[in-house]
């Protein structure tokens, strides 16, 4: 029996194990297939304060009064608390080809992978604050950007629409969406074919790589019919941490559907340590 299990290693998971850690929960923190970026010297001070790791999936939860079990690979883990932080993953446009490609010209974090494509046209699909903030940081390296949006105005904050239309390397298509993926005989991407939904014109648009930025699905298929989520699949907590079981906690893009900044998801990761902290010690361990 655990005492606390932590779902993810983002900015929320990680801050809630580094709280949980230096509450001395030893708390044990479930990585999943896709642990997060720019989090290294977090994970390492929550390592030095205690906490475990382990690369591992969450798939099944059950819940009842005083258990809460988390199956995570093909193993049941049972533990008094549980944060779950697994985040959001970005969304692909559904075309062929996409899983192959993924890794060969085709992403969704420019700030990963947008130094690879330096003094090469690239494009950036999606109209939103992602699409605006991946485009122009690509500006740094690519020697065109193209934002390809499939209406003819961003949704994007005006700020980030000011920069975007003031910076002469990038270059908006619009009410154009992507069709096809054309790799070259490496398998890397080569260009796009681009359809334009007003005229229903094709044409194929050379680039080294497309940057996907058309929103995030909240990582929740564990817990569908188990917790309160929204129509999206988002969690629903009250006083900022707490889901509808008492010992499951939820922090981070897992239930924010509006800000995603790293320091919210740190907020609320460090705001769910501490309700699974105090959870802990008026129920008394079973351990
Ligand atoms: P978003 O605001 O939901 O924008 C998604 C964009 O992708 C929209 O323009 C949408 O088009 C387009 N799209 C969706 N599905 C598509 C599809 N299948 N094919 C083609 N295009 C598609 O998502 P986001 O940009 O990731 O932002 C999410 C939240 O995080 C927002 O609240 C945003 O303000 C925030 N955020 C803030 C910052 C910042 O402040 N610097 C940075 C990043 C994100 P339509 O417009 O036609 O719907």
């Amino acid at each position: 029996m655990e005492r606390l299990i932590i779902i993810g290693s983002g900015c929320a998971g990680l801050t809630a194990a580094i709280y949980a850690a230096r509450a001395n929960l030893s708390p044990l923190v479930l990585e999943g297939r896709h642990p997060g970026q720019l989090i290294l010297n977090m994970h390492k001070q929550a390592e030095k304060f205690g906490a475990r790791f382990s690369y591992a999936e969450a798939t099944d939860f059950d819940a009842s009064n005083r258990h809460i079990r988390i199956k995570a690979d093909d193993e049941w883990f049972e533990t008094e608390a549980l944060i779950i932080a697994s985040g959001a993953s970005a969304r692909y446009l559904g075309l062929e080809n996409e899983q192959k490609l993924i890794g060969h010209g085709l992403t969704s974090c420019a700030s990963c992978d947008g130094a690879f494509y330096k003094n090469v046209p690239v494009c950036v699909v999606g109209g939103g604050d992602s699409a605006a903030e991946e485009s122009l940081f690509l500006t740094r390296f690519a020697s065109k950007v193209y934002l390809i949006h499939r209406r003819d105005k961003m949704r994007a904050s005006k700020i980030m629409q000011d920069r975007v239309f003031a910076n002469k390397k990038i270059e908006p298509i619009w009410d154009t969406v992507v069709t096809e993926y054309i790799p070259d005989e490496k398998g890397e991407m080569r260009a796009v074919r681009l359809r334009n939904v007003k005229t229903n014109e094709e044409r194929e648009l050379a680039v080294a790589a497309v940057f996907v930025a058309i929103g995030h699905d909240p990582n929740t298929k564990a817990f569908r019919r188990k917790l309160d989520m929204d129509s999206d699949g988002y969690l629903i907590t009250k006083n900022l941490a707490e889901s509808r079981h008492p010992g499951v906690f939820v922090a981070g893009d897992v239930a924010d559907r509006v800000y995603k900044q790293a320091v919210t998801a740190a907020g609320s990761g460090c705001a769910a340590a501490m309700d699974a902290e105090k959870y802990l010690s008026e129920r008394g361990s079973d351990t």
